[in-house]
């Protein structure tokens, strides 16, 4: 029986679904197609905390992997619901989540995150080696490769800040003109008289900061094992005036939707 493959976990922080779907991204779109789903949370501490537990961003369509009540990827077992859990592709025990479960079953834990979230204990715990880095996608690119072992059995994590406010990445020319961040809603929000959504000008930068983060997933990509399975999505998503709602951490339907990629480095089926 073939061994269970490596794990790979990359989270677009803040990234939308029509973002990413509209950006350029040939390395992404040579392994899948990317599908709209939604994210547990809407915001990156209570998001990621979901992931570790296994519960990822939810498809509608009832395809496994991407729809966990069809099929479940990552499971804890024994915890939340179990029911849904029970068959999950790859499980592992733990007290405290996947990430621990894995190093405890022997994996190699090995985590970057982007955000100042991840300065956390409670969201770093259980790796072996995990770099805050803010944004950088080089240095986690790095920091991976410098700690991941190819020929030993790993559970890998990339928090990807580019994506987030500002937008900011190596070489970019030209700030964001406008400030989605949350802190700049009154409330109860009023709908301004600006563009919103996919025509406010700070959509266009989401979109070029996903696609610079793929150029930076081939060099990653090429260097890891073929049976690696790969997670790709957003944390949760972003307001650009919908409704009055801007940035994240707020509850507003376009917050929840986000992109999601799940497939193997060698392009064999995930299950
Ligand atoms: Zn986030």
């Amino acid at each position: 029986m073939e061994a269970p493959p490596n794990v790979l976990l990359l989270t677009f922080d803040s990234c939308r679904y029509d973002a990413l779907e509209a950006a350029h991204t040939p390395v992404l779109d040579s392994f899948a197609d990317v599908l709209p789903a939604r994210s547990p949370a809407s915001y990156t501490y209570a998001a990621h905390h979901s992931f570790f537990a296994g519960l990822l961003p939810n498809c509608d369509q009832p395809i496994p992997f991407y729809n966990r009540f069809t099929r479940q990827l990552l499971g804890l077992r024994g915890v939340g619901e179990t029911a849904v859990a029970a068959g999950a592709l790859i499980d592992v025990a733990s007290d405290c989540n996947l990430v621990t479960g894995f190093r405890d079953e022997g994996w190699q834990t090995v985590g970057a995150g982007a955000m100042n979230w991840f300065r956390q204990a409670t969201l770093t715990t259980g790796f072996q080696h995990f770099r805050w880095t803010g944004t950088d996608a080089d240095a986690q690119v790095d920091h991976l490769l410098d700690h991941v072992d190819p020929r030993r059995r790993f559970f890998g994590f990339i928090n990807f800040g580019e994506t987030h406010a500002p937008f900011s990445y190596a070489g970019k020319s030209g700030a964001c003109p406008v400030d989605v961040r949350a802190r700049i809603m009154g409330w109860p929000p009023q709908r301004g008289s600006g563009p919103v959504g996919r025509d406010n000008p700070a959509w266009a930068h989401q979109v070029e900061a996903a696609e610079f983060i793929d150029r930076r997933l081939a060099r990653l990509f090429s260097a890891l094992p073929a049976h690696t399975v790969v997670i790709a999505c957003g944390d949760h998503g972003e307001c650009f005036g919908e409704d009055g709602f801007w940035g994240h951490g707020v509850d507003h339907p376009v917050v929840y939707e986000v992109p999601l990629a799940i497939f193997r480095l060698d392009g064999e089926s995930v299950g």
